[in-house]
């Protein structure tokens, strides 16, 4: 298979056959009795400047491979390319301590929870300033000013530096996170899930500043969500995992208009659309997502696909171009007419 991470052209983040495996352990020895494949051999590529949404059910292992990306987990195999702009090309799989901290000042990560992400202990001041005092790359007054100017960046005015977290509301909280994240001037930005505990009208502002921020300071995005109305609105390109594996990529408007893997069709009928009174078919989708210790055999998808036929029983489809730039990982892509969003 060609590599799906080549589908970009310059890339800033390229993630090769990535693997993380969880031992299953039992007894008082502790023998491994099997694995969690929790990410299974996905690759993808992030275009730099732009954002690549990994959508997909929760326990789908995005998560995991947002973790594995920042070193967070150490991968069982695979590559991660992040292309430094001072490093050139490092593989954050394999880098020591000494490399990573470095590789760290260009890659950050938000979180979902802005709650239990910020320590009630320390003041905004402290909490944005942090990473700049831990590189070393200013101290007292230095801080404070970086600090103001990172909270004007978010839209915050500096007058709260000295308050602490519990004084701000959900998406004010989120915004101190993006502060964080932004004081080291990072190129790369994983976000996990990073409006999802917010209020829905709290949401689309935090993705709007997401999406000024980008522009402004010509960041690059990897865009971790389970909905899917918010993957398509901040998305260049779109990647859809199940049980650890991507089974369709493609640019926005193609997953959206074309989809090409059936769970894809069934995750799009599902999402909520401005319309509620119009009339949708939808597909219910019957049966838990399979666990990632005992995955089905074949195609993971088929005990739930409503276009299973034998093959897809034992045959594993392998994740493959089917239209140019548009990958899907089904036997039978070239039969099926699937609907898009506005089709149902
Ligand atoms: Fe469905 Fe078979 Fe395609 Fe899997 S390979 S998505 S089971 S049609």
């Amino acid at each position: 298979m060609t590599n799906v991470a080549d589908a970009s052209a310059s890339p800033i983040l390229e993630v090769r056959n990535l693997k993380k495996y969880f031992p299953i352990t039992r007894g008082l020895l502790r023998r491994e009795v099997g694995q969690v494949r929790a990410v299974d051999g996905v690759s993808f590529a992030v275009p730099t400047g732009k954002t690549l949404g990994l959508v997909g059910e929760s326990g789908c292992g995005k998560t995991t491979t947002g973790h594995c990306i920042m070193r967070g987990l150490t991968p069982t195999s695979g590559e991660i390319i992040f292309h430094d702009p001072v490093l050139g090309p490092v593989d954050v799989a394999t880098a020591d301590k000494k490399l990573l901290f470095q590789v760290r000042r260009n890659m950050q990560m938000i979180f979902q929870d802005p709650y239990s992400s910020l320590n009630p202990r320390m003041t905004v001041l402290d909490i944005i300033g942090e990473p700049l005092v831990v590189n070393r790359i200013a101290r007292g007054q230095e801080v404070e000013d970086r600090v103001a100017e990172l909270m004007r960046l978010v839209g915050l005015s500096p007058s709260y530096l000295r308050r602490f977290p519990h004084a701000f509301s959900g998406g004010q909280r989120q915004r101190i996170v993006i502060a964080r994240a932004l004081a080291l001037n990072p190129k790369l930005i994983i976000a996990d899930e990073p409006v999802s505990a917010l209020d829905v009208s709290i949401q689309a502002q935090t993705l709007n500043l997401l999406q000024d921020l980008q522009e402004q300071l010509q960041l690059s995005y990897l865009f971790i969500a389970h909905d899917l109305s918010v993957v398509e609105h901040i998305s260049d390109v779109v990647a859809v995992m199940y049980v650890g594996r991507v089974v369709e990529m493609a640019e926005t408007d193609a997953v959206y208009q074309t989809p090409k893997h059936p769970y894809t069709e069934a995750l799009l009928s599902s999402a909520p659309i401005p319309e509620p009174e119009a009339n949708r078919d939808r597909i219910i989708l019957s049966g838990e997502v399979p666990s990632p210790a005992d995955p089905p055999s074949g195609c993971f998808f088929h005990p739930r696909c409503r276009y299973a036929k034998p093959p897809c029983v034992n045959d594993t489809p392998a994740l493959r171009e089917v239209a140019p730039g548009h990958w899907a990982a089904c036997h039978f892509v070239e039969e099926l007419s699937l609907r898009s969003v506005q089709a149902t």
